[in-house]
């Protein structure tokens, strides 16, 4: 019988949605992902930053993916 080392870590990178970058800490919005230190930027950012805009451009995907589309009806 062989031992088998089953504490393979499941670190699966993923892609964040807003820095581009593969982290596998983070939150999941649908099929979205977002790194942990995106999702703290994106908490403390006001209005008036400049990286604010990007976050809310990059989060209009998500935003689109939050709205059910009537117009898909899909079953
Ligand atoms: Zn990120």
């Amino acid at each position: 019988m062989g031992s088998f080392i089953s504490a393979k870590k499941q670190d699966s990178l993923q892609e964040c949605l807003i820095c581009e970058e593969e982290k596998n800490k983070g939150i999941h919005l649908l099929n979205y992902f977002i790194c942990e230190n995106c999702e703290t930027d994106i908490v403390k950012s006001d209005t008036g930053d400049q990286g604010y805009e990007l976050y809310v451009n990059r989060l209009k995907k998500v935003k689109n993916a939050l709205i059910p589309n009537k117009k898909n009806n899909v079953q």
